[in-house]
């Protein structure tokens, strides 16, 4: 039995969860052991689904999440293509190449690349 899950090819798609079928959501959450509401609430909607060359983030909030310090976090509000301040800190969102995030197959591996990528001069841009 196929899931019927819908990707977005290239940059990081498990990063980038497009609106799925009631369906298809149900079967994952049966596969996670989720909450399909826990699913719902991580899809980004349709229109965010573009091409970008990087993805914003706040490095205080992903490296030490002020909900619980115990979880890393990747904000869905961050996917947003207009380019907002944290929320929680008050400072402009880093950006970090979409190529460096492809790399990526899961959070952990994110924050790594992150960490690495923090750690480098400054050079970056939102598109
Ligand atoms: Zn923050």
């Amino acid at each position: 039995m196929g899931l019927g899950l819908k990707c977005l090819s290239g940059g990081a798609g498990w990063l980038l969860l497009p609106p799925q079928s009631v369906q298809t959501l149900e079967n994952l959450a049966d596969l996670a052991r989720l909450d399909p509401a826990a699913l719902r609430a991580i899809e980004i909607p349709e229109a965010w689904a573009r091409r970008r060359k990087h993805y914003p983030y706040c490095p205080r909030c992903a490296f030490l999440n002020p909900e619980d310090v115990g979880s890393p976090v990747w904000k869905r509000r961050w996917l947003a293509p207009a380019v907002v301040p944290c929320e929680v800190h008050a400072t402009p969102l880093r950006a970090i190449p979409c190529a460096r995030v492809r790399r990526c197959l899961n959070l952990a591996q994110l924050l790594a690349q992150v960490s690495r990528y923090e750690r480098e001069p400054r050079r970056e841009s939102f598109d």
